[in-house]
């Protein structure tokens, strides 16, 4: 299965952190996002929720507690993922602000 990459409708933003929540790389083959899919913000790695409106735009929200109780049960293996997709992206923007500050 191909990851399918694109970019959004819409100016979504992360909800937790406000930077561009634009782009897209799907880990399903989905070639987009639909209402109620998950996602992880490449900047604060927060779990959102996408929200795709009757006009294609798309908008990225905080999960409730029962959502985020939900997803992880359910998907057992992406607490972990997250855990270990905050450690690797603090590593890289260390190392990004040192090589471009
Ligand atoms: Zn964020």
């Amino acid at each position: 299965m191909k990851p399918q990459q694109g970019l959004l409708p819409g100016n979504a933003k992360c909800p937790f952190c406000g930077n561009k929540a634009d782009g897209y790389t799907s880990t399903t083959g989905k070639e987009a996002p639909v209402t109620g899919d998950i996602t992880v913000c490449l900047y604060c790695n927060e779990v959102g929720i996408y929200e795709v409106a009757e006009d294609k735009t798309v908008q990225v929200r905080k999960p409730t507690l029962d959502e985020l109780k939900d997803i992880f049960s359910k998907h057992p293996d992406l607490a972990v993922q997250v855990m270990k997709v905050k450690g690797v992206t603090k590593i890289v923007m260390t190392e990004h602000q040192k090589k471009y500050n």
